[in-house]
């Protein structure tokens, strides 16, 4: 690999092409070629790129006021606190500048949360496989080791379970008197799309009320109608006690959000948590239209016919192709699993201009924008069955 001739640190193995601009799903490089965005910057321009309603709504923001300070009343956030309690069910919001933030936030409270109970060193279970950020403690909630290696001492305070395993989480309940709550992702995403039996956070839930601790949902990636409800537990009709969310949630601007039941969100009190940039008026802004849009163009339907119609297709159009394992998704965040490592296919993919993603070795991501259509569905599956092909045809 060559060195890079710029001086950004090596965070990021960048693949060799710069966007400039970009408009709806498609985006365009430096050397003016246009690429179909199946990836949504990572779960983020749920509306497409330069939407023009988010533009404006920037534009207007940005000539009006951009930040001021949580030491004073921001009206915007509060607007957008209220909007998103009324569509998650929750009773209050604290705003971050990333889903890692959120985390951080959601963490806190579960401390708190322990201490308030009489609990010395309360504890949080974390699952395998799971992504919850990079700061210290969402590093340390990271159920992947190699994201890790090299940044110990980790954060005390978390105890892992396998995901998708309601009775290895009563057990730890049965053996652990610390305990204070769960956070898990409703699908794990960074993790492989890994979506668990539809009884899974309802019997989390059962749990939870049991030993009367937190229910934390990271839906940083399900959320904001990515799986065809505006977050993952409306599919299972529960309701959890803290709810972080990020990605979507600004369309490209960043804001978090860790969103909390009454009898949690009232453990902070001032001074307990803060932060200089979250929730300022700008990024608020951009999230309340960004909601305003997708509520306006229906797009959390169309998230749901779009993803199943892609899911069915590639089920069907790679059925007999023996190194795919499975296909799966709700709404637009879909994985194909093959059994074998497939990381080259983002490569080849590029050269078709056309951008996904690989995750856990050998799970094609796909992220598609809420507003994708039929068509853009059609090209999509039809690029990306032709590199899958390619791909195994070249392993045999
Ligand atoms: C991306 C992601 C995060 C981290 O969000 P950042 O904005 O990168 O800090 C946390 N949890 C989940 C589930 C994510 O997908």
């Amino acid at each position: 690999m060559t060195k890079s001739a710029n001086s950004l640190m090596s965070t990021y193995a960048r693949k060799p092409v710069t966007f400039v601009k970009g408009e709806g799903v498609w985006l365009y490089s430096n050397k003016n070629e246009k690429y179909m965005d199946a990836l949504s910057g990572i779960a983020v321009c749920g509306l497409g790129h330069a939407h023009p309603k988010i533009s404006q709504a920037i534009a207007d923001q940005a000539a009006t006021l951009t930040h001021t300070s949580n030491i004073y009343h921001i009206e915007l956030q509060e607007k957008l606190g209220n909007k998103l309690c009324q569509l998650s069910g929750m009773d209050a919001a604290f705003f971050g500048n990333s889903g890692a933030e959120a985390n951080e936030a959601a963490i806190k409270l579960a401390r708190v949360y322990g201490h308030h109970k009489g609990i010395n060193e309360p504890t949080i279970i974390v699952m395998e496989n799971s992504f919850h950020g990079r700061t210290m403690a969402t590093l340390t909630a990271t159920g992947n080791r190699k994201a890790q290696a090299g940044f110990e001492p980790l954060v005390p305070g978390f105890i892992r379970a396998p995901y998708n395993d309601a009775q290895a989480v009563k057990k730890i309940l049965k053996n652990h008197t610390n305990i204070s709550a769960i956070l898990v992702e409703p699908i794990q995403g960074e993790g492989g799309i890994n979506i668990p039996a539809s009884s899974y956070l309802t019997e989390l839930k059962t749990l939870c009320e049991q030993h009367e601790i937190l229910l934390m949902l990271d839906e940083v990636q399900t959320g904001n109608g990515r799986t065809g409800e505006w977050f993952y537990f409306q599919h299972d009709s529960i309701q959890p006690d803290v709810l972080i969310t990020a990605k979507g949630l600004g369309n490209g601007l960043p804001i978090g959000a860790c969103l909390a039941k009454k009898y949690v969100a009232d453990l902070f009190v001032p001074g307990s948590h803060g932060s200089t940039f979250g929730g300022n008026p700008l990024a608020c802004r951009a999230a309340l239209e960004t909601i305003n849009v997708i509520e306006k163009e229906n797009l959390i339907d169309n998230a749901h016919s779009i993803g199943t119609y892609i899911v069915d297709a590639l089920k069907n159009k790679l059925s007999t192709n023996s190194h795919v394992k499975e296909v799966r998704g709700k709404g637009l965040m879909i994985g194909i699993e093959m059994n074998t490592p497939c990381v080259e296919l983002v490569d080849h993919c590029l050269d078709k201009k056309l951008l996904i993603n690989v995750t856990a070795e050998r799970v094609i991501r796909l992220l598609p924008p809420l507003i994708f259509n039929k068509n853009n569905a059609n090209d999509m599956i039809e690029t990306l069955v032709n590199c899958i092909e390619a791909f195994t045809d070249n392993l045999k």
